[in-house]
Protein backbone atom coordinates (compact mmCIF):
# COMPACT_ATOMS: atom_id res chain seq x y z
CA UNK A 1 0.00 0.00 0.00
CA UNK A 2 1.41 3.55 -1.09
CA UNK A 3 1.93 5.64 2.06
CA UNK A 4 3.63 9.35 1.67
CA UNK A 5 4.50 9.98 4.90
CA UNK A 6 6.88 6.56 4.90
CA UNK A 7 7.93 7.07 1.84
CA UNK A 8 9.48 10.40 2.93
CA UNK A 9 12.91 10.68 4.30
CA UNK A 10 12.28 10.82 7.76
CA UNK A 11 14.92 14.11 8.44
CA UNK A 12 12.27 16.20 5.64
CA UNK A 13 9.24 14.90 7.52
CA UNK A 14 10.33 16.93 10.63
CA UNK A 15 12.70 19.44 9.02
CA UNK A 16 11.96 23.58 8.99
CA UNK A 17 11.48 25.27 5.24
CA UNK A 18 13.23 28.36 4.76
CA UNK A 19 10.29 30.87 5.09
CA UNK A 20 11.52 33.43 2.80
CA UNK A 21 10.63 37.40 3.31
CA UNK A 22 7.82 37.27 0.72
CA UNK A 23 6.08 34.38 2.72
CA UNK A 24 5.33 36.54 5.63
CA UNK A 25 2.98 39.49 3.65
CA UNK A 26 0.84 38.78 1.21
CA UNK A 27 0.46 41.68 -1.10
CA UNK A 28 2.33 43.75 -3.76
CA UNK A 29 1.35 47.36 -2.03
CA UNK A 30 4.03 48.44 0.73
CA UNK A 31 7.52 49.94 1.42
CA UNK A 32 9.27 46.69 1.46
CA UNK A 33 12.40 47.05 3.67
CA UNK A 34 12.47 42.96 4.15
CA UNK A 35 14.87 41.24 1.31
CA UNK A 36 18.03 43.60 1.49
CA UNK A 37 16.81 44.86 -1.99
CA UNK A 38 18.13 47.47 -4.25
CA UNK A 39 15.51 50.39 -3.44
CA UNK A 40 17.38 52.57 -6.22
CA UNK A 41 16.56 49.94 -8.90
CA UNK A 42 18.45 47.78 -10.97
CA UNK A 43 21.94 47.91 -13.34
CA UNK A 44 19.98 47.51 -16.13
CA UNK A 45 17.19 48.95 -18.14
CA UNK A 46 14.37 47.10 -17.03
CA UNK A 47 13.85 47.12 -13.49
CA UNK A 48 14.38 43.87 -11.96
CA UNK A 49 15.55 44.54 -7.38
CA UNK A 50 12.62 42.86 -6.45
CA UNK A 51 12.78 38.71 -5.65
CA UNK A 52 10.14 37.33 -7.70
CA UNK A 53 7.03 35.27 -6.32
CA UNK A 54 8.18 32.30 -4.71
CA UNK A 55 4.83 30.46 -5.25
CA UNK A 56 4.54 31.68 -8.91
CA UNK A 57 0.88 31.92 -8.02
CA UNK A 58 -0.28 34.26 -11.24
CA UNK A 59 1.50 31.85 -13.33
CA UNK A 60 0.44 28.54 -11.77
CA UNK A 61 -3.27 29.91 -12.00
CA UNK A 62 -2.71 30.08 -16.45
CA UNK A 63 -1.10 26.68 -16.44
CA UNK A 64 -4.24 25.15 -14.29
CA UNK A 65 -6.51 26.44 -16.55
CA UNK A 66 -4.57 25.28 -20.05
CA UNK A 67 -3.54 21.85 -18.52
CA UNK A 68 -7.03 21.34 -16.30
CA UNK A 69 -5.33 20.26 -13.45
CA UNK A 70 -5.46 22.33 -9.87
CA UNK A 71 -2.39 24.71 -9.16
CA UNK A 72 -1.97 23.47 -5.95
CA UNK A 73 -1.02 20.06 -7.73
CA UNK A 74 1.25 22.01 -9.71
CA UNK A 75 4.98 22.15 -9.12
CA UNK A 76 7.28 24.80 -11.12
CA UNK A 77 10.87 23.91 -11.58
CA UNK A 78 13.76 25.50 -13.29
CA UNK A 79 13.55 22.93 -16.20
CA UNK A 80 12.31 19.56 -15.30
CA UNK A 81 15.79 18.75 -14.06
CA UNK A 82 14.75 20.43 -10.65
CA UNK A 83 12.06 18.00 -10.25
CA UNK A 84 14.23 15.07 -11.37
CA UNK A 85 16.58 15.77 -8.67
CA UNK A 86 13.82 16.79 -6.12
CA UNK A 87 11.97 13.60 -6.09
CA UNK A 88 14.96 11.68 -5.63
CA UNK A 89 16.03 14.10 -2.91
CA UNK A 90 11.99 13.51 -1.05
CA UNK A 91 12.17 9.72 -1.36
CA UNK A 92 15.57 7.77 -1.73
CA UNK A 93 18.19 7.61 1.21
CA UNK A 94 21.37 7.91 -0.19
CA UNK A 95 23.65 4.80 -0.29
CA UNK A 96 20.47 2.40 0.52
CA UNK A 97 17.37 3.20 -1.46
CA UNK A 98 17.30 2.05 -5.67
CA UNK A 99 15.20 3.23 -8.62
CA UNK A 100 14.40 1.61 -11.69
CA UNK A 101 14.81 3.30 -14.89
CA UNK A 102 14.05 1.84 -18.61
CA UNK A 103 17.16 2.26 -21.22
CA UNK A 104 17.04 3.78 -23.62
CA UNK A 105 15.71 6.26 -22.00
CA UNK A 106 16.37 10.34 -20.96
CA UNK A 107 19.61 10.32 -19.32
CA UNK A 108 19.26 12.66 -16.97
CA UNK A 109 17.31 9.87 -14.48
CA UNK A 110 20.81 8.02 -14.48
CA UNK A 111 22.84 11.21 -14.01
CA UNK A 112 20.68 12.59 -10.89
CA UNK A 113 20.40 9.04 -9.39
CA UNK A 114 24.06 9.02 -9.16
CA UNK A 115 24.81 12.62 -8.05
CA UNK A 116 22.21 11.40 -5.19
CA UNK A 117 23.88 8.46 -4.74
CA UNK A 118 20.77 6.07 -5.67
CA UNK A 119 21.40 2.20 -7.36
CA UNK A 120 19.56 2.44 -10.37
CA UNK A 121 17.96 -0.91 -11.35
CA UNK A 122 18.30 -1.16 -15.20
CA UNK A 123 15.19 -2.65 -17.35
CA UNK A 124 16.14 -2.60 -20.42
CA UNK A 125 12.50 -1.61 -23.21
CA UNK A 126 11.95 -4.35 -25.68
CA UNK A 127 13.53 -4.53 -29.09
CA UNK A 128 10.87 -2.34 -30.30
CA UNK A 129 11.16 -0.24 -27.26
CA UNK A 130 8.17 -1.02 -25.16
CA UNK A 131 8.00 -1.89 -21.18
CA UNK A 132 8.84 -5.36 -20.13
CA UNK A 133 6.50 -4.98 -17.68
CA UNK A 134 6.89 -8.38 -15.62
CA UNK A 135 10.28 -7.66 -15.27
CA UNK A 136 9.89 -4.31 -14.08
CA UNK A 137 7.94 -5.38 -11.50
CA UNK A 138 10.05 -8.48 -10.71
CA UNK A 139 12.78 -5.83 -10.10
CA UNK A 140 11.26 -4.03 -7.12
CA UNK A 141 12.53 -4.68 -3.52
CA UNK A 142 12.06 -3.10 -0.69
CA UNK A 143 13.96 -0.21 -1.04
CA UNK A 144 12.90 0.76 -4.24
CA UNK A 145 11.36 4.40 -3.89
CA UNK A 146 10.92 5.64 -7.80
CA UNK A 147 10.00 4.04 -10.83
CA UNK A 148 10.84 6.77 -14.31
CA UNK A 149 8.87 5.99 -17.27
CA UNK A 150 9.03 8.29 -20.11
CA UNK A 151 6.11 8.77 -22.71
CA UNK A 152 6.97 9.78 -26.00
CA UNK A 153 10.37 8.07 -24.74
CA UNK A 154 13.88 10.03 -25.62
CA UNK A 155 15.74 9.06 -27.19
CA UNK A 156 13.38 6.35 -29.26
CA UNK A 157 10.88 8.59 -30.18
CA UNK A 158 7.62 6.42 -29.45
CA UNK A 159 4.78 6.23 -27.63
CA UNK A 160 5.16 3.68 -24.23
CA UNK A 161 1.78 1.48 -23.89
CA UNK A 162 -0.19 3.38 -21.08
CA UNK A 163 -1.49 -0.04 -20.04
CA UNK A 164 2.24 -1.12 -19.15
CA UNK A 165 2.32 2.23 -17.47
CA UNK A 166 -0.62 1.85 -15.19
CA UNK A 167 0.22 -2.37 -14.81
CA UNK A 168 3.42 -0.62 -12.89
CA UNK A 169 1.53 2.03 -11.24
CA UNK A 170 -0.94 -0.64 -9.78
CA UNK A 171 2.02 -2.87 -8.70
CA UNK A 172 4.11 -0.67 -6.82
CA UNK A 173 3.91 1.30 -3.70
CA UNK A 174 6.62 3.50 -4.49
CA UNK A 175 6.42 6.80 -6.66
CA UNK A 176 5.91 6.12 -10.27
CA UNK A 177 7.01 9.55 -12.47
CA UNK A 178 6.00 9.38 -15.92
CA UNK A 179 7.85 12.33 -17.93
CA UNK A 180 5.55 13.96 -20.69
CA UNK A 181 8.44 16.14 -22.32
CA UNK A 182 7.07 15.43 -25.98
CA UNK A 183 2.93 15.14 -25.02
CA UNK A 184 2.24 18.08 -27.60
CA UNK A 185 3.69 15.82 -30.42
CA UNK A 186 1.38 12.67 -29.50
CA UNK A 187 -2.18 11.84 -29.79
CA UNK A 188 -1.47 9.54 -26.44
CA UNK A 189 -3.67 11.04 -23.57
CA UNK A 190 -1.76 12.70 -20.70
CA UNK A 191 -1.38 10.88 -17.28
CA UNK A 192 -2.30 14.25 -15.57
CA UNK A 193 -6.04 13.11 -16.09
CA UNK A 194 -5.23 10.02 -13.76
CA UNK A 195 -3.70 11.84 -10.74
CA UNK A 196 -6.82 11.58 -8.82
CA UNK A 197 -6.72 7.49 -9.02
CA UNK A 198 -3.02 7.13 -8.16
CA UNK A 199 -1.66 8.67 -5.46
CA UNK A 200 1.97 7.76 -6.03
CA UNK A 201 1.83 9.19 -9.69
CA UNK A 202 4.25 12.42 -10.56
CA UNK A 203 3.66 13.25 -13.99
CA UNK A 204 6.66 15.32 -15.49
CA UNK A 205 5.92 18.29 -18.52
CA UNK A 206 7.79 21.33 -20.18
CA UNK A 207 8.22 24.37 -21.86
CA UNK A 208 11.72 23.34 -23.62
CA UNK A 209 9.95 21.69 -26.38
CA UNK A 210 6.45 22.39 -28.16
CA UNK A 211 6.47 25.67 -26.58
CA UNK A 212 9.77 26.73 -27.82
CA UNK A 213 11.22 28.03 -24.22
CA UNK A 214 14.20 26.03 -23.73
CA UNK A 215 15.91 28.81 -23.20
CA UNK A 216 13.59 30.41 -20.47
CA UNK A 217 14.03 27.06 -18.20
CA UNK A 218 10.33 25.76 -16.75
CA UNK A 219 9.54 22.50 -16.24
CA UNK A 220 6.17 21.20 -14.64
CA UNK A 221 5.64 18.16 -11.96
CA UNK A 222 1.64 17.45 -11.47
CA UNK A 223 0.92 15.51 -8.52
CA UNK A 224 -1.11 15.11 -5.55
CA UNK A 225 -1.56 18.07 -3.23
CA UNK A 226 0.58 16.16 -0.76
CA UNK A 227 3.26 15.42 -2.84
CA UNK A 228 3.30 18.97 -4.49
CA UNK A 229 3.88 20.22 -0.87
CA UNK A 230 7.27 18.24 -0.04
CA UNK A 231 8.64 19.78 -3.52
CA UNK A 232 7.64 22.53 -2.13
CA UNK A 233 9.21 22.08 1.26
CA UNK A 234 12.31 21.40 -0.36
CA UNK A 235 13.03 23.43 -3.18
CA UNK A 236 15.21 26.85 -3.32
CA UNK A 237 12.73 29.37 -2.29
CA UNK A 238 13.18 31.68 -5.60
CA UNK A 239 13.58 29.08 -7.85
CA UNK A 240 12.22 30.71 -11.00
CA UNK A 241 13.08 33.73 -11.98
CA UNK A 242 11.06 36.83 -12.32
CA UNK A 243 11.82 37.33 -16.24
CA UNK A 244 11.04 33.28 -17.11
CA UNK A 245 7.50 33.86 -14.86
CA UNK A 246 6.86 37.34 -16.62
CA UNK A 247 7.57 35.66 -20.49
CA UNK A 248 6.16 32.38 -19.88
CA UNK A 249 3.00 34.43 -18.75
CA UNK A 250 3.19 36.70 -21.79
CA UNK A 251 3.55 33.20 -24.28
CA UNK A 252 0.75 31.41 -22.25
CA UNK A 253 -1.35 34.09 -24.05
CA UNK A 254 -0.57 32.78 -27.48
CA UNK A 255 -1.58 28.67 -26.80
CA UNK A 256 -2.22 29.24 -30.73
CA UNK A 257 1.31 29.84 -31.82
CA UNK A 258 2.42 26.07 -29.80
CA UNK A 259 -0.36 24.04 -31.85
CA UNK A 260 0.34 25.46 -35.18
CA UNK A 261 4.07 24.56 -34.77
CA UNK A 262 3.29 21.35 -33.41
CA UNK A 263 1.85 20.75 -36.78
CA UNK A 264 4.26 22.29 -38.86
CA UNK A 265 6.51 20.04 -37.24
CA UNK A 266 4.63 17.15 -37.71
CA UNK A 267 4.51 17.70 -41.40
CA UNK A 268 8.06 18.33 -41.32
CA UNK A 269 8.81 15.01 -39.92
CA UNK A 270 6.58 13.04 -42.17
CA UNK A 271 8.41 15.09 -45.11
CA UNK A 272 11.82 14.33 -43.50
CA UNK A 273 11.19 10.70 -42.77
CA UNK A 274 10.10 9.84 -46.44
CA UNK A 275 13.65 11.67 -47.79
CA UNK A 276 15.85 9.80 -45.25
CA UNK A 277 14.05 6.07 -45.67
CA UNK A 278 14.77 6.82 -49.57
CA UNK A 279 18.83 7.18 -48.77
CA UNK A 280 20.49 3.74 -49.17
CA UNK A 281 22.73 4.11 -46.63
CA UNK A 282 19.12 4.40 -44.04
CA UNK A 283 18.46 1.50 -42.39
CA UNK A 284 15.03 2.09 -40.58
CA UNK A 285 13.37 5.39 -39.95
CA UNK A 286 12.00 4.23 -36.50
CA UNK A 287 8.22 5.42 -35.65
CA UNK A 288 8.02 8.78 -33.71
CA UNK A 289 5.48 10.41 -31.82
CA UNK A 290 7.73 13.50 -30.76
CA UNK A 291 9.47 16.30 -32.43
CA UNK A 292 12.53 13.99 -33.23
CA UNK A 293 13.36 10.76 -35.19
CA UNK A 294 15.42 8.09 -34.59
CA UNK A 295 17.79 6.67 -37.36
CA UNK A 296 19.64 3.34 -37.92
CA UNK A 297 22.17 4.37 -40.47
CA UNK A 298 24.86 2.61 -41.89
CA UNK A 299 28.84 3.96 -40.27
CA UNK A 300 26.71 5.85 -37.65
CA UNK A 301 29.54 7.13 -36.28
CA UNK A 302 31.04 8.34 -39.10
CA UNK A 303 28.23 9.86 -40.74
CA UNK A 304 27.95 11.32 -37.16
CA UNK A 305 31.62 13.11 -37.70
CA UNK A 306 30.96 14.12 -41.11
CA UNK A 307 27.65 15.97 -40.66
CA UNK A 308 29.90 17.82 -37.61
CA UNK A 309 32.12 18.86 -40.25
CA UNK A 310 29.11 20.36 -42.18
CA UNK A 311 28.45 22.24 -38.93
CA UNK A 312 25.05 19.61 -38.90
CA UNK A 313 25.07 18.56 -35.27
CA UNK A 314 22.94 15.54 -34.17
CA UNK A 315 23.17 13.27 -31.72
CA UNK A 316 24.82 10.20 -32.30
CA UNK A 317 23.08 7.26 -29.90
CA UNK A 318 25.24 4.32 -31.67
CA UNK A 319 27.00 3.60 -28.47
CA UNK A 320 23.92 3.08 -26.26
CA UNK A 321 22.51 -0.44 -26.11
CA UNK A 322 19.47 -1.03 -28.37
CA UNK A 323 20.40 1.96 -30.30
CA UNK A 324 23.54 0.61 -32.64
CA UNK A 325 24.25 2.14 -35.52
CA UNK A 326 21.48 4.91 -34.89
CA UNK A 327 21.21 8.65 -34.67
CA UNK A 328 18.91 10.59 -33.10
CA UNK A 329 17.71 13.94 -34.88
CA UNK A 330 15.63 16.84 -34.34
CA UNK A 331 13.28 18.22 -36.47
CA UNK A 332 14.56 21.28 -38.00
CA UNK A 333 12.97 23.84 -40.32
CA UNK A 334 12.03 22.46 -43.77
CA UNK A 335 15.40 24.41 -45.11
CA UNK A 336 17.98 22.85 -42.45
CA UNK A 337 15.97 19.15 -43.40
CA UNK A 338 16.54 19.48 -47.02
CA UNK A 339 20.36 20.14 -46.01
CA UNK A 340 20.31 17.71 -43.72
CA UNK A 341 19.39 15.08 -46.37
CA UNK A 342 21.81 16.51 -49.16
CA UNK A 343 24.53 16.43 -46.34
CA UNK A 344 23.91 12.08 -45.70
CA UNK A 345 23.39 11.73 -49.58
CA UNK A 346 26.72 12.86 -50.19
CA UNK A 347 29.24 11.06 -47.58
CA UNK A 348 30.67 8.64 -49.52
CA UNK A 349 30.47 4.89 -48.51
C1 LIG B 1 14.00 17.50 -23.17
C2 LIG B 1 13.53 16.60 -22.12
C3 LIG B 1 13.15 17.09 -20.87
C4 LIG B 1 13.15 18.56 -20.61
O1 LIG B 1 14.08 18.97 -19.75
P1 LIG B 1 14.06 20.51 -19.30
O2 LIG B 1 14.98 20.47 -18.14
O3 LIG B 1 12.64 20.84 -18.92
O4 LIG B 1 14.53 21.31 -20.44
C5 LIG B 1 12.67 16.22 -19.92
N1 LIG B 1 12.55 14.91 -20.18
C6 LIG B 1 12.88 14.41 -21.37
C7 LIG B 1 12.68 12.98 -21.64
C8 LIG B 1 13.40 15.23 -22.37
O5 LIG B 1 13.74 14.70 -23.54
Amino acid sequence: MFNLNDLLRPHIRSMQPYASARDEYEGNEGIFLDANENAYGSVTSEPYNRYPDPHQKELKKRISEIKGVPADQIFLGNGSDEPIDLIYRLFCNPGKDNAIIMPPTYGMYEVSGTLNEVALKKISLTPDFQIETKAVVQAIDKNTKIIWCCTPNNPTGNDVSSDSIKEIIESFSGIVVVDEAYIDFTEQKSFTGLLEKYPNLIVLQTFSKAWGLAGLRLGMAFASKEIIKLLNKIKAPYNINAVTQQLVLEGLKNISWKEETVRKVLDDKNDLTKKLTNLSSVKKVYPSNSNFILVKIDNARSVYNNLIEKKIIVRDRSGVKLCEDCLRISVGTPEENTKLVNAISNIKA
